[in-house]
């Protein structure tokens, strides 16, 4: 209950106005100086940005863009109000496990609800009912999806799995038979684990039949994936979102299963190697963000590293751009010489077999590489070897590799699907060996 007061409650009203009358469209030239400006103002309160001046469009352009590393490095020095000042306090771990301290205020936190709940709006239509399989302590994740449920007034229920002492799959599936939802949240990780223990009990059909969508969050998850988990449940599986917690929010799932931009919650910039250049429409680059609406840490041009793929023509008549995001270069990894990205893998992985998890070994030196996959619910032992000789096929044309050996396995260890939230693909599914023969 954050909407105690007048000003909260102006806060929301103005949030509202401003991002519906903007849905579906880019925002024009005059509201981006004037709410640059104003982000503008709120970074000057930080360490990191005391020293920029007044604000003007052309000084905008001329300050040198935020390395995330900077960031990841020295977080609060970028934060505006200390943690004991802020309406909630959050941390989160990235790829190298060290805790990011993140306060948020009320302002963050009714923006990015209202920004992220508008966008989602149609895919949570009147009759919807949810269930979170989301991490509530700590990190952020769950509380915004809850926010955007009670903001939507959809009926709701957190249950994450790995809650210990509160929550685990048996209680799970006794929440569902009651609640019937037609909505999940949750990372892939973990939908893939409660995928194979439904189908490992004969009850997959059973408790899918109410379930239309599946709303997959907190990590990277390729459109191979989300075929191939669709399928399995006979709905709809999106990638409801894109963004950090240092950023927000910045792309949501629209009814046709594409992300967009939330061009009204954040500027975009466009760095083609060129250095960063506003949005001119379709292109491939590095995006550097600044979001609107932060104030518990405001963010000035900062370069999420992310290399995206942008377009547009979507059939769903937005005009916010469709982005893809290919992640960052630092997370590729090269194996036998060849270049490997989480996708790549994935189309692989997912594309041609009937896996329900992987794990790459490879040794320090990238000279050796082996792929195990984790045997499908609906596994057919004798159509392994065809299936071995798929993924070599499909490696070869796709990723330019071909496996030094492909194995099917019972099980993976739980690192590769924990799904603890905004893990790291190095880390679950990357496996070095010193030696492996
Ligand atoms: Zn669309």
């Amino acid at each position: 209950m954050i909407l105690h007061t007048e000003e909260r409650f102006a806060v929301l009203r103005a949030a509202q106005h401003e991002i519906r009358s903007h849905q579906g469209r880019v925002p024009d030239d005059g509201f981006y100086e004037r709410k640059l400006a104003g982000a503008w103002d709120r970074a000057r309160r930080s360490d990191a940005y005391r020293g920029i001046g007044e604000f003007s469009p052309a000084r905008f352009r001329e300050l040198p863009v935020t390395p995330r590393e900077s960031l990841k490095e020295r977080p609060l020095h970028y934060a505006a109000v200390p943690p004991d000042q802020a309406a909630k306090y959050y941390e989160t771990t990235g790829t190298t496990g060290t805790p990011t301290p993140t306060p948020r205020t009320a302002e963050d936190t009714i923006w990015n609800t209202v920004s992220v709940a508008e966008a989602w709006r149609p895919l949570l239509a009147e009759g919807a009912r949810a269930v979170v399989l989301l991490p509530s302590d700590i990190v952020p994740v769950a509380d915004l999806v809850v926010g955007v449920c009670e903001y939507l007034d959809v009926p709701h229920i957190r249950a994450y799995p790995f809650a210990t002492g509160i929550s685990d799959w048996g209680r799970l599936a006794a929440v569902w038979r009651t609640f019937r939802p037609t909505v999940v949240f949750a990372a892939p990780g973990v939908a893939l684990q409660f995928t194979r223990l439904l189908a490992q009990r004969g009850e997959l059909a059973e408790t899918g039949a109410s379930v239309e969508r599946l709303m997959l969050l907190g990590e990277v998850n390729t459109a191979p994936y989300r075929r191939r988990l669709g399928e399995w449940w006979n709905a709809e599986a999106h990638d409801a979102s894109y963004g950090s917690t240092e950023t927000g929010t910045l792309a949501a799932s629209c009814r046709e299963g594409r992300q967009h931009l939330l061009p009204a919650a954040t500027y975009f910039e466009l760095d083609a190697g060129d250095g960063a250049v506003p949005l001119t429409g379709a292109g491939d680059g590095r995006l550097v963000v600044t979001p609107l609406n932060a104030h518990a840490r405001p963010l000035l041009r900062l370069d999420t590293g992310d290399e995206v793929s942008l377009g547009g023509g979507c059939p769903c008549g937005s005009a916010a751009p469709v982005v893809t995001v290919h992640g960052r270069a630092a997370d590729g990894l090269l194996v036998k010489g060849a270049p490997l990205s989480v996708r790549a893998v994935e189309e692989v992985v997912y594309g041609v077999t009937e896996a329900t998890g992987y794990l790459l070994e490879v040794d320090r030196a990238g000279g050796y590489a082996r792929l195990l996959l984790e045997r499908g619910f609906r596994a057919d032992r004798d159509g392994e070897g065809t299936a071995r000789e798929r993924v070599q096929r499909s490696s070869g044309e796709l990723l330019g590799l071909r496996w030094d050996e492909v194995v099917f396995v019972n099980s993976l260890p739980a690192t590769t699907k924990s799904g603890a939230s905004q893990k790291s693909w190095k880390r679950s599914n990357i496996r070095h060996l010193e030696t492996v023969r």
